[in-house]
């Protein structure tokens, strides 16, 4: 394929963009080469810049959910769009969106509307803080939850069990009151909250993790935590910005059928417009500003256009009843058409799945947490997505992330990649 446009386009941006990118993983850190510039994008395919047509795995990491210009949604902004695009004052619109999630999403009673993911999570610890009375939180090494200042944390030295920040700008000070923790290590969890007794506000965590590939829960682990969470007076955030929507109409906690004390949403909620939520019991949420003392807001917060794309997705969603099964049908047809393909030319790998995340893993150990994770071969991902990207493949790039289904593709995308992924793994 020619990327000739694209080069051009990134060696412009380069020049008054910081690395020519307004997010890192887009250009192309973890996997060599230069980014492919999207030009337009419908259904399961983004045509670039060259006039590439690439069937597309990341669906604007989640948001495209049934594919790209789904009718619906577009109608629903423009009609929106030519009434005015912000006032600053509510609208109907607010309340019909947060009914309907309210009405989808087990155990929560209220929710408030932000701009993106990073603030949902944020604003969600600020609560549990307030709402607890507790300074500090536990996050699980692997998990993201947007780049704020308590979350951008590594493990700490030794025998220290507070973190030490992982990007200048974070202060020590900030580090010292996030505790990180094993993914699907409940003992490791305990440990830290009987070290830390009476201080720990809240667990945050990604019920199915999808920020070190897709890592499902082992072995009961979520049951496990709000059992352990409820013994100490510990709050249980599920940050269902991914898997929200996503993988029932109630997300994780429907799947696996545990509650959470507060839930983060973005992604999908948002239809691909920049919209962000937090949601719980009323108790807890009655401790926001204006009724209670934790303060948040936002100027372009319950947007209108954010919510005529968020309303018109959800709408879609709670009103196709098969639409998980079909998403979670297609899913398993590629895991399976993929294991195939990359046992029969001898390729070490171990593929995670659930619901319509997947990721492929270049190890034969089982990936249970962010250092499994890490040991993958990279080199062998390096050419696998460069292989996939030049027979019109797009996955994400890099080795920790997850592969996005959309309800868009069709059955001969999937034999597609299939097919693609065979011929590149001839040359791994
Ligand atoms: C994407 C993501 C976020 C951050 O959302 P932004 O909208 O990028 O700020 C937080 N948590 C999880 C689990 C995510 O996948």
């Amino acid at each position: 394929m020619i990327y000739k446009r694209s080069s051009a386009l990134f060696a412009e941006a380069e020049k008054v963009i910081p690395g020519g990118v307004n997010s890192p993983v887009r250009a192309f850190g973890g996997v060599g080469g230069t980014p492919i510039f999207a030009k337009e994008a419908k259904g399961a395919y983004i045509y670039d810049e060259d006039g590439n047509r690439l069937i597309d795995y990341i669906n604007s990491w989640g948001p495209m959910i049934l594919g790209h210009a789904h009718q619906p949604v577009v109608d629903a902004v423009v009609e929106k769009a030519k009434k005015g695009t912000s006032f600053g004052m509510p609208t109907e619109i607010e309340t019909e969106i947060a009914e309907l999630a309210v009405s989808m999403v087990p155990n929560i009673d209220k929710i408030r509307f932000v701009n993106s993911g990073t603030e949902a999570c944020m604003s969600a610890v600020r609560l549990a803080r307030g709402y607890t009375s507790k300074d500090k939180i536990i996050k699980f090494a692997g998990c993201y939850h947007g780049h704020s200042d308590s979350f951008l944390i590594q493990a700490g030295s030794g025998a220290s069990t507070f973190g030490t920040p992982n990007s200048p700008g974070v202060t020590q000070g900030t580090a010292k009151d996030t505790l990180l923790a094993k993914y699907n290590d409940i003992k490791n969890v305990e440990d830290l909250i009987l070290a830390n007794k009476g201080e720990v506000s809240c667990v945050i965590i990604e019920p199915v993790a999808g920020n070190m590939g897709c890592v499902p829960p082992k072995n009961d682990f979520l049951q496990k935590l709000r059992a352990l969470c409820d013994a100490h007076d510990v709050l249980l955030i599920f940050d269902e910005v991914m898997t929200g929507f996503r993988l029932a109409k109630g997300g994780a906690q429907e799947l696996f059928n545990v509650n959470a004390d507060i839930v983060c949403f973005g992604k999908v909620i948002g239809g691909g417009l920049p919209v962000g939520a937090f949601a719980a019991r009323e108790e807890i949420m009655n401790f926001l500003a204006p009724l209670g003392p934790v303060y948040q807001a936002g100027t372009l917060s319950g947007n209108p256009l954010a919510m005529a794309a968020g309303l018109a997705m959800l709408k879609e969603l709670n009103q196709d009843a098969e639409v998980y099964s079909r998403l979670e049908a297609k899913t398993k047809y590629l895991h399976e058409g993929i294991e195939k393909v990359l046992t029969e030319n001898k390729v070490t790998h171990t593929i995670n799945r659930v619901g319509s995340m997947i990721s492929v893993h270049f190890d034969e150990a089982e990936v249970v947490d962010f250092d499994t994770a890490a040991k993958g071969n990279n080199t062998a991902f390096k050419a696998f997505f460069h292989g996939l990207l030049d027979a019109g493949v797009y996955i994400a790039p890099s080795a920790f992330e997850t592969w996005f289904i959309t309800d868009a593709l069709s059955y001969e995308d999937l034999d597609f990649t299939i097919e693609a992924v065979n011929k590149v793994s001839k040359t791994l």
